[in-house]
């Protein structure tokens, strides 16, 4: 077995949430070129159906489902029906994820309320019935998308939920990692700094003398550079790496 094997996902099934745009579309595309059938799962049916052409087209089985990844009931008929049409889920990427500027004084509950559903309480649903899934058959990787914002506080846009959605999708990794070791299931996050997608895209030239100058590396990620990580901690080349938060944030953290 070379060394390039151990990348491989030729035989498994992926499944990716947010997987028809940005890094989610990113991942998904790197799974299907390292061989993996796969699935995304996310709302607008136009963007999913574009992202299944594409992901076919790499010669790939690939499905997608519109699901509210906050919907208990809509994860549910999501593991239904990738089991049925690919197969049982070998690997499990939580990357939907929402976000916005708030101030504290002022933000509503349903602000509040808003970014825990989709940024913590989706990540621990699907998680929770996927990594069934996993348990009975004894082996998966779960890969979360967590972020710089849990580690440190961003400036200058205030925006305190997202923040602490993502600390606690750290700290939910390490804790399903230890408790779901000894089942064959490891589960890691990668912590990435700022990447150019459509999530804050007017806010990139806005603050880029925070997000951007800031930074030692002077710029920001693309998507495609968040992919390889997920596919390495997808793979067996990281076969003894669990409840890690791998940090990609061309040094942001380093002051
Ligand atoms: P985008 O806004 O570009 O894409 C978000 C994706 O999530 C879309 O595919 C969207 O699809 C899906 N999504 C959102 N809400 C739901 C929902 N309720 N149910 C199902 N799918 C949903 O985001 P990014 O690619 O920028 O971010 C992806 C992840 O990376 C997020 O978790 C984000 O917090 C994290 N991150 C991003 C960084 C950045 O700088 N961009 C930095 C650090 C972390 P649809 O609308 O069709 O449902």
């Amino acid at each position: 077995m070379s060394i390039f094997d151990k990348f491989s996902l030729h035989g498994k099934i992926a499944v990716v949430t947010g997987g028809n745009r940005s890094i989610g579309k990113a991942i998904a595309v790197g799974f299907a070129e390292a061989g993996a059938a796969v699935a995304i799962v996310a709302r607008d049916e136009t963007r999913n159906d574009e992202t299944v052409a594409e992901l076919r087209k790499l010669g790939v089985k690939a499905t997608a489902v519109r699901a509210d990844v906050s919907e208990r009931a809509d994860i549910a008929n999501m593991v239904e029906t990738v089991t049925r049409e690919l197969g049982p889920i070998d690997v499990l990427v939580n990357n939907a994820g929402i976000g916005f500027h708030a101030d504290a004084l002022t933000m509503t509950d349903e602000e509040w309320q808003r970014v825990f559903a989709i940024n913590l309480d989706a990540v621990w649903k699907v998680s929770q019935i996927v990594g069934q899934q996993m348990a009975a058959r004894g082996t998966g990787s779960i890969i979360n998308i967590g972020s710089i914002s849990g580690l440190i506080v961003n400036r200058p846009q205030w925006h305190s939920p997202y923040g602490i959605s993502k600390a606690a999708v750290h700290h939910l990794t390490k804790s399903l990692a230890a408790e779901w070791a000894s089942k064959g299931i490891r589960v890691n996050a990668i912590a990435p700094g700022y990447v150019k997608t459509e999530i804050a895209n007017t806010e990139y030239e806005d603050y880029r003398h925070y997000w951007r100058d800031e930074v030692p590396m002077q710029r920001y990620a693309t998507p495609d550079e968040i992919a390889p990580i997920a596919l390495m901690l997808a793979s067996d080349a990281s076969s003894f790496i669990t409840g890690s938060i791998l940090v990609a944030d061309g040094g942001y953290t380093l002051w």
